[in-house]
């Protein structure tokens, strides 16, 4: 039985032409898989968890790519399916169906983009601000992650779980909910859950490698940065914002990659006398990848769509320029201006 259509979310049409599009692919019809630059456990997870789903549907032509630098972060180098991805510049140019993983817009897609114009492209996703820049969209602003959806469309195709497909699934739906916490977090998340665990998969040691495993570099580079974070209480008409930056030398000086810092932001948000929180990651001279949060009284996707960036209410980033400190005055000046709603409880969610 079909489920009814989330309010905003697909429509039993949209489930239509996405089945549609797979199945009419031709005998050995090439498949290029997209998700956004600096792929996250959702966006990762998403697309190779789908992605071994076509090929269990004998889908060979098969690849998977994000834009950017073509490093996968450690935490999700064991993940199945790694063997699909291709660097952005080796990947199919002229391909007979694209989907798309995890990416709000056109511009998380970096050069890969024009591939949308070359082909069918169905994009899977779960953010409220997505610009439907594809032809076919399966965007469920419902879904506590993108993986939510590529279950769903993997049901629809008749392809069924195995640990592989299931464990891709579990990291995505594991980091977008924060490990289960978030608001997002509802008995229809626990009863996906429960079907990925279900096979047979382990999310102890899952759970410890995406979450609770570092180098020792990167914990001594989370001591220097914490130790300047900064409080302004009275930033978003006093509803208090917390923020740090690391920088290239900071990384340098701890011989770590830049992806370590994602988590930073989760002890950051920790701060009771702040409602917003913000991590100020530098990716190059003057530029920084700006990660923000927020517990509810701030739609932090709004101060990110005004500083050029997106996300979801509660999680949101953007690119930045300047120092650091002056990425921080812009947030100040647009949180003095952003609508605060103090009757909202939440937690952040990515
Ligand atoms: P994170 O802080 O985990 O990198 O990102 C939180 C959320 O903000 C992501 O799910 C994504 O939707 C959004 N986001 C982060 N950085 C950017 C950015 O530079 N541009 C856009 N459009 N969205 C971003
Ligand atoms: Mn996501």
């Amino acid at each position: 039985m079909a489920e009814p259509p989330a309010p905003g979310g697909p429509t039993e049409e949209d489930w239509a032409a996405a089945v549609a599009a797979v199945r009419s692919l031709p005998a050995g019809g090439r498949v290029l898989l997209i998700c956004h630059v600096n792929p996250d456990g959702d966006a990762l997870g998403s697309m190779l968890g789908f992605g071994l789903g076509l090929r269990r549907l004998g889908v060979r032509q098969l690849q998977a790519t994000f834009p950017g630098p073509p490093e996968v972060p450690e935490p999700f180098r064991a993940l199945p399916g790694l063997d699909l991805l291709v660097p952005a510049a080796q990947a199919i140019a002229d391909p007979d169906l694209v989907l798309c993983f995890d990416a709000a817009s056109e511009s998380r897609l970096g050069d890969l983009v024009d591939r949308l114009d070359r082909a069918p492209a169905i994009v899977l996703d779960h953010h409220a601000s997505n610009t439907r820049f594809g032809g076919i969209h399966l965007v469920d602003p419902a879904a506590a992650a993108t993986s939510v959806v590529a279950e769903r469309l993997l049901t629809r195709l008749g392809v069924p779980l195995d640990q592989e497909i299931a464990e891709c699934l579990y990291v995505a739906l594991a980091t977008d909910t924060g490990s289960f916490r978030f608001d997002m977090t509802t008995p229809a998340v626990h009863e996906m859950a429960a079907r990925l665990l279900a096979t047979g998969i382990r999310p102890g040691e899952i759970s410890r490698r995406i979450f609770d495993t570092r180098p020792f570099g990167a914990i001594r580079l989370y001591g220097e940065v914490l130790s300047r974070t900064t409080l302004d209480p009275a930033a978003a008409g006093g509803h208090g914002m917390v923020w740090t930056y690391a920088t290239q030398d900071d990384l340098a000086r701890h011989g770590q990659r830049p992806y370590v810092l994602e988590p930073l932001i989760d002890s950051v948000r920790c701060a009771a006398e702040a409602d917003v929180s913000c991590v100020v990651k530098q990716t190059g001279t003057r530029e920084w990848a700006v990660s923000m949060r927020s517990k509810g009284a701030v739609d932090v996707s709004r101060v990110a769509v005004a500083l050029g960036g997106g996300g979801h209410r509660l999680a949101a980033g953007f690119t930045g320029r300047g120092t650091a400190h002056e990425v921080a005055a812009a947030i100040r000046d647009e949180l003095d201006t952003a609508l605060i709603d103090p009757e909202v409880p939440g937690q952040a969610g990515v």
